[in-house]
């Protein structure tokens, strides 16, 4: 396991070195991606896993989700593991962008093609809400892909430092342990993906392609890249400090996005051991969503920086991912902030003066 890995990522490694800008895949890597992909479809179809139904869509219909990401990643990882430990099977984690055609004439919400006019905005962001495939969404898929992804090739990283050095550096064991429990856990609550901002109000485009396929797995993995490189000299009392902060920061995104899906599921729903207070029945205002609007970004946050620290302070380039988020996150809270004022308008123009906080209590 521990080779295949290694071969993987000093083969990514190698290939990134020779040309950090432009690495065209081999036969093999593309066989290997229809593969995983082919492996990922067939699970999807097949495997045990909840029936969830989306949120309502503009025209009363809603897309039935199937959450089996959690048994996907668990099956391939062990399917992975006894193909490496028996057959000699290499490892991969290969990604390559795909760009769907749009030629609907649905007039559902999720399928209807919004056409700008623009090729570019478009081809960009793309013209379809929920695109599908024999009843396959795609957008849930391609996000399963890239999480997935993530955690395979921080595996990878995790063997080759193994085959190196014998053993995990302290700093190695940290990141990959609060990556590799975020990860199980987003499969674990997989369901509650369906009511995030990607699945009902992006449209699927190169942008969410590029994003799920490419730039999650590949960027969000650089913190175990640097670490392949580079010893730090962490001090148990900052290990710990750093445990202390992902389990704050995991607290708080859990909680916050748990108890949103709580209210939109059943208004009536404890919150914090107390029934739910609302502004005009439709925005909780207690829990985490009492203390800021954004409370789940807050932690999102801390676990991005949380994955960084392990790396200690000589360089910025292991902090790429929590400053990429910080910028993303301000992004989108302005753009749902615009969307919900447009749809709740009075109603959230109250919430607002109540939960005065954006993201940061106190600060923003
Ligand atoms: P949210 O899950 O916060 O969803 C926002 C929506 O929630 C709003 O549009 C509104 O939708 C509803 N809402 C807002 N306030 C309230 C309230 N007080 N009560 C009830 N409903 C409310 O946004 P995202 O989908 O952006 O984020 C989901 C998670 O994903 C977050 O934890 C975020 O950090 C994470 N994320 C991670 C990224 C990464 O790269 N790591 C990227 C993006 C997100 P409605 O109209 O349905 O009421």
């Amino acid at each position: 396991m521990a080779e295949a890995g290694s071969k993987v990522a000093s083969m990514i490694l190698s290939a990134v070195e020779r040309c950090p800008l432009l690495v065209y895949p081999s036969s093999s890597m593309c066989l290997l991606l229809v593969g995983y992909l082919s492996f990922l479809i067939i699970a999807e179809l097949v495997l045990p896993g909840k029936r969830i139904l989306g949120v309502i869509l503009p025209d009363n219909t809603r897309i039935v989700y199937r959450c089996t990401g959690f048994s996907s990643t668990i099956l391939l990882l062990a399917l992975l593991g006894i193909g490496a430990k028996f057959l000699g099977l290499p490892l991969t984690v290969s990604w390559w962008l795909l760009a769907s055609g749009y030629t609907s004439k649905s007039k559902t919400s999720s399928l209807k093609p919004h056409v700008t006019g623009s090729i570019l905005h478009d081809w960009w962001f793309g013209v379809q809400l929920n695109p599908q495939l024999l009843g396959l969404d795609f957008k849930f898929f391609w996000i399963r892909a890239g999480m997935m992804g993530w955690l395979l090739i921080n595996l990878s990283i995790a063997a080759q430092q193994i085959q190196l050095h014998g053993n995990l550096s302290l700093s190695m064991l940290l990141y990959q342990s609060f990556v590799a429990i975020y990860v199980l856990d987003y499969f674990w609550f997989e369901e509650y993906m369906t009511s995030t901002w990607d699945i009902i109000a992006e449209k699927f485009g190169f942008m969410l392609v590029f994003g799920d396929l490419v730039w999650i797995p590949f960027t969000f993995s650089i913190q175990g890249w640097w670490l392949l490189k580079h010893t730090v000299d962490l001090t148990v009392f900052a290990a710990i400090l750093n445990i202390i902060v992902f389990i704050f920061g995991y607290t708080i995104f859990r909680g916050s996005n748990r108890q949103k899906h709580l209210f939109k599921k059943d208004p009536k729903a404890l919150i914090w051991g107390q029934p739910a207070k609302t502004i005009g029945g439709k925005l909780l205002v207690s829990g985490y969503w009492g203390i800021a609007r954004h409370c789940n970004y807050l932690g999102d946050l801390l676990l991005a920086l949380s994955f960084s620290l392990p790396c200690g302070t000589i360089s910025m380039v292991p902090y790429f991912y929590p400053i990429y988020l910080l910028v993303l996150l301000i992004w989108r809270e302005r753009r749902d902030e615009a969307k919900c004022k447009e749809k709740y308008k009075g109603v959230w123009m109250e919430y607002c003066k109540v939960v005065h906080w954006r993201i940061f209590p106190g600060i923003y």
